[in-house]
């Protein structure tokens, strides 16, 4: 049977903006959202910027608030309620839940040396009894990071972007979590040296069997690292599946429009991009019905005024009015 790490159902996050009166805003950057993450797969969340993937992310680690709704943490040896978690069990979740953070040049400290940065998560929760033990962790860590050992006495400014975001993941690793949530973690990265994490994300998966949420604006990298996707738009999951069969037959337009943007090799289909025009709308001030209706080309009435709720089809869901009948749409 398929065991869950992570089910949320309903989840929300509300930030408060300005302040009085009147102008006193409340952004729903997370609005409704329903998942499962199974235990030990990589689970890629797509959007563009301004999506509420990055604060989706940062409730699933109890980074911050969750304002409606629940989230669940079970790993088969303690079980947790993310929305009352307090005390020593949320002590004990920073240590089963860990963020590699986008920038590897802006997350490590340049004053410390590679081995401090590592070891700080540990010497923080006290996870070890002493410095011989902390630092046979470190070594062990690293090593599985694919970080030369001799470096470990070295700064952060001695190293190429790859190996900082090495070190990143070595930091995040270190203290035996079983969830970890990757935000846009190769996005600073060169191409050639994306392959090279992503490769060591996928093989750290499999020797520890980890959970990966991968959040990426980019599904081109998505498709060779995730089994499972989610896309988000302004808050809201719009379309969820197997990677495999999101990426043979997608249903959302907002999904079908961030496929068109993927450079294509055959220069028979670059002139077919269907272009995604104007900006995400502000989570401040959102649309009324379909969020994405303003930007939608296939939009109608009922999209103006009913918000699509996710149907699911087997393992495929999708919120969308006319997805069935837009199944052959050809991008306009
Ligand atoms: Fe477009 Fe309407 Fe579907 Fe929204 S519900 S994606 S506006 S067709």
């Amino acid at each position: 049977m398929t065991e869950m790490l992570i089910k949320a159902e309903g989840l929300s996050v509300h930030f408060t903006i300005g302040s009085g009166l009147f102008n006193k805003q409340i952004l729903k950057a997370v609005d409704n959202v329903t998942l499962d993450i199974e235990k030990g797969s990589f689970f890629g969340l797509v959007g563009e910027s301004g999506s509420g993937k990055t604060t989706l992310g940062r409730a699933l680690l109890k980074a911050v608030p969750i304002a409606e709704g629940s989230a669940h943490y079970e790993d088969g040896e303690v079980s947790y309620d993310l929305q009352s978690l307090e005390g020593a069990d949320l002590k004990d979740y920073r240590k089963r839940a860990q963020l590699i953070f986008q920038d590897p040049y802006a997350a490590l400290s340049p004053r410390m040396t590679v081995r401090d940065i590592i070891a700080e998560p540990l010497e923080v929760m006290g996870l070890t009894k002493n410095r011989t033990e902390t630092d046979e962790r470190v070594r062990e860590i690293a090593a599985k990071c694919r970080l030369n050992l001799e470096h470990l006495r070295r700064f952060p400014h001695a190293f190429s972007g790859g190996q900082r975001q090495r070190i990143s993941i070595a930091r995040a690793l270190v203290s035996g979590p079983q969830f970890v949530v990757a935000d846009e973690s190769v996005a600073a990265l060169d191409v050639s040296i994306q392959a090279d994490v992503l490769n060591l994300l996928k093989q750290l998966q499999d020797e520890l069997g980890l959970t990966f949420m991968f959040i990426s604006h980019d599904l081109s990298v998505v498709a060779h690292t995730c089994d499972h996707v989610a896309v988000m738009y302004l808050g809201r999951l719009v379309e969820t599946a197997p990677t495999r069969k999101l990426f043979a037959a997608p249903r959302h337009p907002y999904t079908k429009a961030l496929f068109s943007a993927i450079p294509s090799l055959d220069p028979d289909d670059r002139g077919k991009a269907q272009k995604l025009e104007g900006e995400i709308p502000s989570p401040t001030n959102q649309p009324s019905g379909c969020k994405f209706h303003t930007r939608c080309p296939y939009a109608i009435d009922v999209c103006k005024t009913t918000e699509p709720q996710l149907e699911t089809e087997t393992d495929h869901e999708v919120a969308c009015h006319r997805w069935k009948e837009l199944m052959d749409a050809v991008p306009a």
